[in-house]
């Protein structure tokens, strides 16, 4: 058993080239083979959001604190709140973001594939998409 304390990992601003916006990562853990997991915290500032990208053992993402965006390709952009869960299938092509107006903060959990992949990195999300109106929860 490890203690992995805070001040041996300090907060990483995420690269421009897979985000737009500010967005910081704080590592929670990368497992160790035969675990695949990998867990981080995300916090996205308001109007930060990742790129479009799928996940080839999918991805759950459980929703720590203030006012999130979500979308599958094809659907409705969605509001998350605190508390809400997403469950993201293998390779379905989505991003996850802040609300234009809100700080945003999940924990993003998912696991490296058989061959060792991780997350596939697509083209960024457009203002012109990202600004479309969240569906209606219900
Ligand atoms: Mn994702």
């Amino acid at each position: 058993m490890k203690v992995i304390r805070a001040a041996a990992r300090p907060t990483r601003q995420q690269p421009a080239t897979y985000f737009t916006g500010t967005v910081y990562a704080d590592e929670v853990v990368v497992g160790t083979p035969p675990s695949r997991m990998r867990a981080t915290v995300v916090s996205f500032t308001p109007g930060a959001r990742t790129a479009w990208h799928t996940h080839p053992v999918g991805q759950t993402l459980y929703c720590l604190s203030g006012a999130g965006r979500v979308q599958r390709d094809g659907e409705a952009v969605q509001e998350l709140h605190p508390g809400d869960t997403v469950v993201i299938p293998p390779d379905l092509r989505h991003w996850h973001g802040a609300a234009p107006d809100r700080l945003f903060a999940h924990l993003a959990m998912s696991e490296i594939s058989d061959t060792g992949a991780g997350t596939e990195w697509l083209e960024k999300v457009s203002d012109a998409d990202y600004l479309k109106p969240p569906a209606r929860i219900g």
